[in-house]
């Protein structure tokens, strides 16, 4: 069974068509990336598979579950980060950690804390209040919000936006090693280096539509390109 199955989706905002019927699959555990220009409908991608986005037309399943009908089920094995995700800046990283552990009934908050504590990395920084926190800093409890669940699947929206080489890789290592540990990952660049380093397979996404598939190595074959940023120019040429 495919972690995510897209067939034909489309999504209107009012008259634009910002998705203009995409389709493409995903495996379970695999690093999946979407990569296009500003606008070309990325976001709308991931926040319709989080449910966060009514479908205009065309199906969702993830992991079997129908996106639309099925939308409680997918919400549980889903987390979703937004690219401008904020945090409650007057908690400390440690008590943002444990009061997001704390929704999770079923599972053990302990083990979750621990793990959240792990991913972002912060050290003794964690007992600090999120408002003294820099940009990098904030985005790695954002990350560890979203990972230390384990959800069986991560939509990940600009993953390292804005970040200093050093910080997007050591997040770009965490997700990478979330992935080998079973969960499934959506994510969105601008960075086609970041792709390239990052995801199993690629889709190019430019104007509400897929205009290629594969793994970057493939890719770069296909169109004789010695990076994914070439390809992009010779797709949408
Ligand atoms: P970026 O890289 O700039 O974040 P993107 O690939 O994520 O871009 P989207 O944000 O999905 O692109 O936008 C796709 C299209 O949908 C754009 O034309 C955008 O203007 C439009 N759009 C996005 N959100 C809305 C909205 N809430 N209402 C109306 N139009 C929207």
């Amino acid at each position: 069974m495919a972690a995510i199955e897209v067939k034909n989706l489309t999504k209107k905002y009012g008259p634009l068509e910002a998705l203009k019927g995409i389709t493409f699959s995903v495996e379970e555990g695999e690093v999946f990336g979407l990569i296009g220009p500003n606008g070309a409908g990325k976001t709308t991608t991931l926040r319709v598979l989080s449910t966060l986005l009514e479908v205009t037309s065309g199906t969702v399943t993830i992991y079997g579950y129908d996106l639309v009908k099925q939308a409680d089920q997918v919400r549980k094995i889903i987390s979703y980060l937004p690219e401008d995700a904020g945090t409650y800046k007057n908690m400390k990283g440690i008590e943002y950690l444990r009061f997001i552990a704390a929704f999770f009934h079923d599972q053990n908050k302990d083990q979750i804390l621990e793990r959240g504590v792990r991913i972002a990395n912060l050290g003794e920084r964690l007992e600090d209040r999120i408002d003294t926190y820099s940009k990098g800093m904030q985005r790695r409890l954002l990350v560890a919000r979203a990972l230390m669940i384990q959800p069986k699947l991560a939509i990940l929206d600009e993953l390292t936006s804005g970040l200093d080489v050093i910080n997007a890789q050591t997040i770009r290592r965490t997700v990478k090693e979330t992935a080998k540990q079973g969960t499934t990952v959506l994510l969105s660049s601008h960075n086609m280096l970041e792709v390239e380093l990052m995801c199993d397979r690629i889709a190019l996404i430019n104007d509400g539509l897929i205009v290629a598939t594969g793994s970057p190595r493939d890719l770069m074959a296909q169109y004789h390109a010695s990076n994914i940023e070439d390809v992009f120019v010779e797709v949408v040429k």
